[in-house]
């Protein structure tokens, strides 16, 4: 048995529950904290409230309150400038230090008085008298105990002292957003004076509307943060004084019973005292104490409400309401303008801007996304293109160099063998958030039809619109990677506000610490090569399979590997389609290596993704252009007996595709037109499998894109479940910064995970089942497949779904 539920359990010595003697197992549970200060002359106890008591302990107490800065209701334009904030959040600084004192102090006191009982125990047992010897042993328990509670006050105080930090951390990232606006105002002021008729005024003029309208929404941010976490922290800290009083009251009753067992009648000399028959009792008191204690609970009152509405000030008044409207959209931190900082990688900030604030070595975030690929560019760019969460600091740390990418251009015959099938959903979004009209559309490909066919049965499936629906929807849209992520860091770089760290390899993620001015312990921070670290309110992951964020969040990704390369090239046709560059049609032949698939592009081009075995793949990768060519017109063409036997040679396959097509009967339309030319260095290969990360968050923590799963290709689907990733993240992240919520914890980032892992483990499961059903070259499930194939193609509402779900909602963007 213990003393004192909910505390730690401690054996106290001599009798089996209670004595306080000769333990040394008395220590005040101590919290770490550097011991220190004391109570001193603070007045604890003294005086108290009832005399002399003041309304406002202030020192301007006399003074109306309407004449403070820092009381002024609501917010407008002048109310915040000035030079009371830095101020203001050094007055919050020296509150919580003063906190920490307190803490220690009521620490100190705690071990005090557990060394106190310990000596009145040792004292008492000295004296030989046996009721002095077993009260002042078991008052030393009761006294020992209220010790405790000191303990667990100051750890209580502690806790409050950590709402008051979390005021201190938003007052500190607002900063920026103020020194911003007023730096620009100063700037208006000196050009009014020195050169009044100078342009730069109107320039000027409209800066300092967006960096006010930025700052309303931070402090509007800060205002609801304080006033949350305030309450909060004395909250806390009165349930604390409530249930130390309460219980140190219990104890002292108790104790005041042990000390009534004492008989103090008095003996005259030579006599013998009455011997001390209350040892019972005594057990039985602390007993009654520690059931009293073990029983007892917190009663509070919820405090009425002030009529007129407790938030009644938060409304906004007329003309601030555009704004206001966002107060909560924005981060706490939504400084946005950061300020220079001498040592960096390679960093850029996407508008001539500032850094951040920073601890001596770390530069703080909202948002800090490792990975520059299509999923971590389109999440940055939703991200500053919604006023909600513009006012975000956030990052990019990309390992490749972005300038190449920013200057991205190659020959209009000339296509990256890295393409992928956008389908209108994603073309959507990307439009949605103005990088579209940044991607080179010359170079990007509409299809309308799909044909699907079994390599072993025949067995087809057209997907096409209804008709007369033709040229109305698109199906999806071929778009090589590289102009994807050329026109998202164009959009980035023109909405501004992001800091960039490319050519900048993560080197490792650890877990922040507590400083004097900030704790960061809960906080990622990420270690760029060269020293730079980055706080992250919230780390996101976009770093590809192989995810470094996967790693240190300790997420399990689990899949296999399909034993299969995805060989990839750029193709040269006969022609611009069958049906002229208008309709052009996606090919996909399901083999029993894998499917292959040819995709349009504009003009007569077009790009190859075929899976198949790692073998058959370097085999393709080491062929002369001529035998390449041939043994892909024979993968759409011959049987799978004759295909696999032309892999058998090392050279050939051009003669050896003439002689056999004389063989084969085939209908010349239903497969692509031929291929007559393959681009220079355009073939290349990549090892297939299928992962799925047991799930897309951690605290502070969310994955998106290859680093939350890989998908097989046959359905083209990985960078599209990317960017619904990203949109659902950016939805998850604009709800929390709109609702006054943390950005980076689990609970804000839960909706993002229950959105999107249903979804794409359904499509992972698809894609992968299809690819083990077409993955037999003979036996039941040939006719099986192919029934399949025949009866969807037959049935036009599965049809019609089928092609919803790879085109999304065939929304036209051309
Ligand atoms: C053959 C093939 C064909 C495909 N076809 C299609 C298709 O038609 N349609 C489709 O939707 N999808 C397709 N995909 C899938 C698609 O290419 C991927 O899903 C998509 O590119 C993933 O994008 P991402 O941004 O999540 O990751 P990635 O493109 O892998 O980007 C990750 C980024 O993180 C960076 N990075 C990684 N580690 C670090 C580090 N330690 N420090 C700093 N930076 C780091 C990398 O440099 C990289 O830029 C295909 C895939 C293959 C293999």
């Amino acid at each position: 048995m213990c003393f004192g539920a909910g505390h730690s359990s401690q054996h106290y010595g001599r009798e089996q529950h209670f004595p306080v003697r000769q333990t040394g197992g008395f220590g005040a549970r101590g919290c770490g904290r550097p011991m220190g200060g004391g109570l001193g002359g603070a007045g604890y106890g003294r005086g108290g409230m009832g005399r002399n008591r003041a309304l406002s302990i202030r020192s301007n107490k006399g003074g109306s309150s309407s004449t403070s800065p820092v009381t002024r209701k609501g917010f407008s334009f002048s109310s915040l400038r000035g030079s009371i904030q830095p101020e203001l959040s050094r007055r919050l600084y020296r509150l919580i230090k003063s906190t920490n004192t307190l803490i220690s102090a009521h620490e100190s006191a705690g071990k005090e008085r557990v060394a106190i009982a310990t000596q009145l125990s040792e004292w008492g047992e000295q004296t030989g008298d046996e009721a002095v010897s077993d009260v002042s042993d078991k008052v030393g328990v009761v006294l020992s105990e209220i010790g405790e509670q000191e303990d667990s006050y100051a750890h209580a105080l502690d806790d409050a002292r950590a709402r008051l930090k979390a005021i201190r951390n938003t007052e500190r990232s607002v900063q920026p957003s103020r020194d911003h606006k007023d730096k620009i105002a100063d700037e208006i002021q000196r050009l009014k004076l020195r050169e009044p008729q100078s342009t730069r005024i109107v320039t000027l003029e409209h800066e300092l509307v967006r960096a006010e309208a930025e700052n309303l929404v931070a402090e509007a941010q800060l205002s609801n943060i304080t006033r949350k976490n305030l309450k909060e922290a004395y909250d806390a800290e009165f349930a604390a004084v409530i249930e130390r009083a309460e219980k140190q009251i219990l104890l002292a009753k108790h104790g005041r019973r042990l000390l009534a067992l004492i008989d103090e009648e008095p003996v005259t000399p030579g006599d013998r005292r009455r011997p001390y028959t209350h040892g019972a009792q005594a057990r039985q008191i602390l007993n009654d104490a520690e059931e009293d204690l073990k029983n007892w609970v917190l009663q509070l009152d919820e405090p009425a409400v002030p009529s007129g509405g407790a938030y009644e000030d938060t409304i906004p008044s007329e003309g601030e309401s555009a704004v206001t409207a966002h107060s909560t959209m924005a981060s706490e931190a939504a400084g946005s303008s950061p300020r220079a900082s001498g040592d960096r990688d390679r960093r850029t900030e996407t508008t001539g801007q500032e850094a951040y604030p920073s601890t001596e070595s770390t530069d703080i975030y909202d948002v800090v996304c490792v990975g520059g690929g299509p999923a971590g560019l389109s999440l940055l760019t939703a991200l500053r293109a919604n006023p909600v969460t513009a006012g975000l600091r956030v990052a990019l740390v990309e390992a490749q160099d972005l300038q190449k990418l920013r200057s991205w251009k190659l020959p209009p015959d000339r296509y990256s063998n890295r393409c992928s099938s956008l389908t209108p959903a994603s073309a959507n979004f990307l439009n949605g958030i103005g990088a579209w009209e940044h991607v080179d559309r010359e170079r990007v490909q509409p299809y309308h039809e799909m044909q699907v066919w079994d390599g072993v049965s025949d067995a087809r499936i057209e997907f096409d619109w209804a008709p007369g629906s033709r040229g109305g929807k698109t199906i999806a849209y071929m778009i090589e990677n590289l102009n994807l992520t050329s026109g998202l860091i164009r959009r980035l770089d023109e909405l501004g506000n992001t800091t960039i760290f490319d050519s900048a390899r993560v080197e490792n993620i650890t877990s922040g610490e507590e400083t004097e001015e900030l704790d960061l312990r809960e906080w990622p921070i990420v270690h760029l090569a060269g020293g730079k670290q980055l706080a992250a309110r919230l780390l996101v992951g976009a770093d590809g399979a192989n995810s470094p964020v996967r790693t240190f969040a300790e997420i399990p990704s689990r899949g296999w590997d399909y034993e299969r390369h995805g060989v990839v090239a750029t193709l040269e046709l006969e022609g611009e389609g069958w049906d002229g560059d208008n309709a052009k049609v996606a090919y996909q032949r399901f083999l029993p290596t894998g499917p292959v698939a040819m995709l349009p592009l504009p003009g007569n081009l077009s790009t190859l993704v075929w899976s198949t075995t790692p073998s058959n793949a370097a085999l393709l990768k080491s062929l002369s252009a001529k035998d390449f060519i041939a043994l892909v017109n024979a993968a759409f063409r011959l049987s799978p007996v004759d295909l696999e036997f032309m892999h058998t040679t090392p050279s050939g396959q051009q003669e050896e595709l003439t002689w056999r097509l004389q063989h084969t009967p085939v209908n010349s339309h239903a497969v692509p037109q031929t291929v007559v030319g393959v681009q220079e260095g355009t073939v290349a290969s990549f090892p297939l499998k299928l992962r799925h990360a047991d799930t897309y968050i951690g605290e502070r923590v969310a994955l998106v894109g290859d680093a939350a799963h890989t998908i097989h290709p046959l359905a083209g689907q990985g960078l599209n479940q990317g960017q619904g990733d990203v949109e659902s993240l950016a939805r998850t992240i604009e709800y929390a910064a709109s609702h006054g919520q943390d950005v980076g914890t689990r609970m804000s980032l839960e909706p993002y995970n229950s959105e999107r892992y249903a979804a794409n483990h359904v499509l992972l499961g698809v894609c992968d089942k299809l690819h083990k059903l077409y993955s037999v070259g003979g036996g039941p499930l040939v006719p099986l497949r192919s029934l399949g194939l025949n009866a969807v193609n037959a049935m036009r509402p599965v049809k019609q779904f089928l092609m919803n779900q790879a085109a999304g909602n065939g929304v036209k963007l051309f």
